[in-house]
């Protein structure tokens, strides 16, 4: 090649290069710290309830303060709101008015798993089981066979809410079995969505008799036994419980070369943690920086913990009020990173991509103009203009990126908060860490895509 047309090359043409061969000696070194921080936040919170309280933790950490209404806000105050134990707002106040808008980030801190039914216990075969509804999409054939925990709360009619762990560090742990190979001809013709039904995820919680022959329900008694010798509660008091089975299995390094993380729930706590980490380390932004870990965006998003949520448009009104600044003008000159993660490119499965528009293991955070399905339905679908304030803001930044799409057009689908926050009048962009087998109970991201999610969201705040 003339050394023209290399020039010319050079200033024409994209040049999409792996993250490795772009990122500094420095940002390697604050990578790795940075990635076993986002481990143990992972390890700590395997429910949206751990996630939030331990979010709460690093905040109060760090300064911030929970934030009561009315109460007197200067530039560089810190406050958060947790909304009933599940979801968290935080919020930096900045120097400029909320009048000429606020920088968000949403992510959500709920993730797939298997909920315990209201009536979970039952025997059968002489073995005590516990009947599940699985939450969000799942593939079910992932979840047998592998050790479990189940992690939640029961409240109890007095008031109180008691935590509940079972299968951390020593304590024994759980599992939904699976057909042998010799007896699984059957099955295995199925097609793979539907050789686990969804009435067979039954987690098996013990196999050892309470009491003499005679007694009726032993298996199921045993359990019950100890679940009131640990915590108190009774059979009726599962009824207002909320006790998820997540896998049991700790985050991990991947890799001979330890280049990825992989634990359960990086959809979405991995961004999460980047847009939490990023504020905490926001100081005296210009504009008011606010970060929300929404609840339930798995299954739609709804409810009172859910992105649709007024409790969102509260918390920013009280803020908006305290400056005399109506809610409508900070919304309409806001913007909002939808921080979730995308499908990363999987050279197994190269037929569901367009290997164009894909995003690539370390290659940075992923920038989504749109996500939905059947031709965008269901996406807010960012403008072109708000594509490139964010391309502005990261480059400016050093932040690794690269833009993608959710997998091959009419291959599938999915969807994020951003068409809730883009409802709102918000403009919002989607972006985050691609992973590899999204939605599984084991889930595979790169640590340059964690690091420079994080990069890309504290500079989001730090936008002027
Ligand atoms: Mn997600
Ligand atoms: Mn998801």
């Amino acid at each position: 090649m003339s050394e023209e047309m290399k020039v010319l090359r050079e200033k024409l043409l994209s040049a999409n290069k792996n993250g490795y061969d772009r990122i500094s000696d420095s940002d390697l070194t604050a990578m790795e710290a940075y990635c076993a921080a986002y481990k143990t936040y992972l390890n700590l919170g395997k429910t949206e309830r751990e996630c939030a309280a331990n979010t709460v933790a690093l905040a109060e950490k760090h300064g911030f303060v929970p934030y009561r209404r009315g109460m007197a806000l200067k530039a560089g105050s810190k406050v958060y709101v947790l909304n009933r134990g599940k979801s968290v707002m935080l919020a930096v106040i900045g120097k400029e008015s909320l009048a000429g808008g606020a920088r968000i980030i949403a992510a959500h801190i709920d993730s797939p798993r298997l909920d315990l039914k209201p009536n979970p216990l039952y025997e059968e075969g002489e073995m005590a089981y516990g009947k599940t509804h699985y939450y969000g999409g799942i593939r079910k054939y992932q979840w047998v066979t592998i050790p479990l925990q189940m992690r939640g709360v029961v409240a109890l009619k007095n008031g109180e809410t008691l935590c509940v762990v079972l299968g951390e560090g020593d304590e024994p742990q759980y599992v939904i079995n699976d057909l042998l190979p010799h007896l699984g001809a059957e099955q295995g013709k199925k097609p793979l969505n539907e050789a686990i039904p969804a009435e067979n995820l039954n987690v098996l919680l013990g196999s050892r008799p309470l009491g003499d022959e005679e007694d009726k329900d032993r298996f199921k008694m045993q359990i019950m036994k100890r679940l009131h010798d640990k915590y108190g509660i009774t059979e009726e008091d599962l009824i207002s419980a909320e006790l998820e089975v997540v896998p049991a299995m700790h985050a991990t390094d991947i890799g001979l070369d330890a280049s990825l993380i992989g634990a359960y729930g990086h959809d979405d706590r991995v961004c999460a943690f980047a847009a939490l980490q990023g504020l905490l380390d926001c100081e005296a932004p210009a504009k008011t920086a606010v970060c929300v870990l929404a609840d339930k965006e798995e299954i739609g998003s709804m409810g009172v913990t859910g992105m649709q949520s007024a409790a969102f448009d509260t918390f920013m009104q009280d803020l908006c009020e305290g400056q005399g600044v109506a809610l409508r003008e900070c919304f309409e000159n806001s913007f909002c990173l939808s921080s979730d993660v995308t499908a990363a490119y999987d050279p197994n499965f190269a037929d569901v991509f367009d290997k164009r528009n894909v995003a690539r293991i370390n290659h940075g955070i992923g920038l989504c103009k749109y996500t939905g399905a059947r031709g965008k339905s269901g996406s807010s679908d960012a403008d072109a203009e708000t594509v490139a304030f964010l391309r502005r803001v990261f480059d400016e930044a050093d932040v690794i990126w690269q833009m993608s799409e959710l997998g091959k057009v009419d291959a599938g689908g999915g969807g994020t908060v951003a068409q809730y926050m883009a409802n709102r009048n918000i403009a919002t962009l989607d972006a985050g860490v691609p992973v590899l087998s999204m939605h599984a109970p084991f889930e595979t991201v790169a640590k340059l895509d964690c690091f420079m999610t994080y990069k890309g969201c504290k500079a989001v705040y730090e936008a002027e």
